[in-house]
């Protein structure tokens, strides 16, 4: 069944690159119009929705997509791309024409960052030393989410890291938001872990908007490095860089629990 959804998801994607082929799509932000054009959506209409988008049937293979305007730029934008997706999946894998199905879901997602972000475009973008300022420029040029940038990227398999997404919490706590992307390296979060506010690691990154990251695994005393960048309530975390255990500090760190687990300013190992 997997080889089989493989063998899908490499047909679909292959029809999405000759769509941004036969669309002449040769620079980026890619015109998301152009192709909607291309598979039949002849309108698409910006109202006050709950859901992100809808891909509507019209009939004679005429299609309208409603986006929900109180959605950012960059995320209509996505949910446009998601909404080809479908229609791709259906043209090629008689595939849901709508939301719902997780396969499907996942599979226009990838579309959508395929087309958002095609291959040939992003991938002599991506430099070896990338760090979240990069991604942010990436982010612009594409008309993109910075998360879906981050996600994009890494599948690309060009550089090496981890990105974690945290949403800040009323009480002033980072939640790990989703299953933490890691290229080469393991982090030792799960979807769902918290950090607390008052740890010295939180207050830290709460002091300024960006910067660099240092954070030490209390359990195994491994130091991580990175970058991060605060997006209104989301914080979005790029380690590039797992080293090993830190002599003395991490076994320390290890013994007593609680908020030493967590480096406060000055970073770990400095
Ligand atoms: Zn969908």
């Amino acid at each position: 069944m997997s080889a089989e959804t493989t063998g899908q998801a490499r047909r679909v994607l292959e029809a999405a690159r000759r769509l941004l082929d036969d669309c002449a799509i040769e620079r980026a932000p890619v015109d998301l119009v152009r192709l909607a054009r291309h598979v039949g959506i002849g309108r698409i209409r910006e109202l006050d929705i709950r859901l992100d988008g809808q891909l509507v049937e019209l009939g004679d293979g005429a299609y309208e997509v409603i986006l929900s305007r109180n959605a950012p730029h960059t995320r209509r934008r996505f949910t446009l791309a998601h909404e080809i997706g479908h229609l791709l999946v259906a043209a090629h894998e008689n595939g849901s024409m709508s939301c719902g199905d997780g396969p499907t879901e996942e599979l226009c997602n990838r579309v959508a960052a395929e087309l958002l972000m095609p291959g040939r475009f992003i991938n002599p973008a991506v430099a070896e030393d990338l760090d979240v300022a990069g991604f942010r420029r990436l982010a612009t040029r594409f008309q993109c989410s910075l998360e879906a940038t981050g996600w994009r990227v890494l599948n690309l398999g060009q550089v090496t890291g981890a990105l974690l997404v945290w949403r800040q919490q009323d009480d002033g706590s980072l939640e790990l938001s989703a299953a933490p992307r890691t290229f080469g390296f393991d982090l030792p979060f799960e979807p769902g872990h918290v950090l607390d506010g008052d740890l010295p690691f939180v207050r830290q990154l709460a002091q300024r908007s960006d910067g660099p990251l240092a954070y030490m695994h209390p359990a195994s005393g491994k130091a991580y490095r990175g970058d991060y960048v605060r997006l209104n309530k989301v914080l979005l975390m790029f380690f590039k860089t797992a080293g090993g255990a830190v002599p003395g500090r991490g076994r320390r760190a290890a013994a007593a629990p609680g908020q030493r687990e967590l480096f406060g300013p000055g970073g770990a190992g400095e």
